[in-house]
């Protein structure tokens, strides 16, 4: 079977190498078809010094595709039913995972594609634990979008966040794959929505997505906008994944006691916060990471009646490069998918 794998920072190379053996008691295999790209896959292929990993690595940690063969014991799944698969290997036993808390799992053994061999290869075995069906009427393509993609913002917007109807939220870089997804999921229930982009060409696209006002926040800074559109009060939610300088501005975004739930540092990681300013204005600061099992099986859900994810650009396994290039340039709106 073919494998595209990371031999060296920067260096990915698609082999042929053996597929795996059948699937264990408890397993399924699983012939994968697509493959999202995050921000993630980024790091992992520039390199992390403090990642703990070993390389070769086949890269790929958020995928969907068929079930080709069933272990002992699984009866849950029928061979060719298309299903997706969790981006972390959790130990399933915790207290964590037995509560449904999967991202809090204490025995992780690590994120796929990142830590542990990933998804871009034709073949993987899993815990059928680990694995979701797809329902009728999401194609791959879009299914390959739930396991990082949706489910971290459905685990952000409604675990954390607490998000509710008629709430105002706003969301940060609105022409990210995970910004476009906050967009679509706050509308569907009824929120008001104020996100930000770079330039006018994808202010129109977030206009399109449904957003109510949309931010150039190359040319207006984003806190005053805000501030004059919820007429001085702030937002209830802010949905935060660029950290750097922008971050205090998020704060001044919150009206008193709102919520700002993050997931992602993309213009780097430290900050100085007030924090006369944190409890006095009673501000609630979630810090969110991955997602649960039901937050998979919710997105999945939410696709099924049409809440899509927005795709950017379809590469092929070999083009995986060219497809993290486009995730990082300054063009890209909605998630990039690599189909094999
Ligand atoms: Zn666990």
């Amino acid at each position: 079977m073919r494998a595209l794998t990371l031999v060296a920072d920067r260096k990915l190379e698609l082999v042929e190498t053996p597929g795996p053996a059948a699937p264990a008691d408890g397993e399924v295999q699983i012939r994968v078809h697509a493959v999202g790209l995050n921000h993630l896959d980024v790091w992992g292929f520039r390199g992390m010094a403090f990642a703990k990993r070993k390389l070769p690595l086949v890269v790929g940690a958020e995928a969907a595709g068929e079930i080709a063969a069933l272990g002992a014991g699984v009866t849950q799944f029928k061979p060719g039913q298309k299903v997706v698969m969790y981006g972390a290997m959790t130990c399933g036993h915790c207290a964590a995972c037995t509560q449904g808390r999967d991202n809090l799992c204490e025995n992780v053994g690590g994120i796929m594609g990142f830590h542990l061999d990933g998804f871009a290869r034709d073949l993987v075995n899993m815990p059928a634990r680990l694995v979701v069906p797809v329902p009728d009427g999401v194609s791959l393509r879009d299914a390959a979008c739930a396991p990082i993609a949706f489910g971290t913002v459905e685990h952000m917007l409604f675990d954390n966040a607490k998000l509710k109807s008629g709430e105002t939220i706003l969301v940060h870089a609105g022409g990210s794959g995970i910004g476009t997804a906050a967009i679509k999921m706050a509308k569907a229930i009824g929120c008001t929505v104020i996100t930000t982009v770079g330039d006018d060409a994808k202010a129109e696209k977030a206009k399109a997505l449904g957003a109510d006002h949309v931010i150039n926040y190359k040319t207006d800074r984003f806190e005053g906008v805000t501030r004059k559109l919820t007429a001085k009060k702030g937002v209830d939610v802010v949905f935060e994944h660029v950290g750097g300088e922008g971050f205090n501005g998020s704060l001044l975004c919150l009206k008193r006691g709102g919520r700002l739930v993050t997931c992602g540092s993309t213009a780097g990681p430290t900050v100085t916060i007030n924090l006369m300013q944190l409890f006095q204005q009673q501000y609630k600061i979630f810090g969110s990471f991955g997602c649960s099992m039901r937050n998979i099986r919710d997105s999945l859900f939410k696709m099924a009646t049409g809440i899509t994810p927005v795709i950017d650009t379809e590469v092929a396994l070999a083009d995986f490069e060219r497809g993290l290039a486009r995730l990082e340039s300054r063009q890209v709106f909605g998630k990039v998918v690599v189909n094999f």
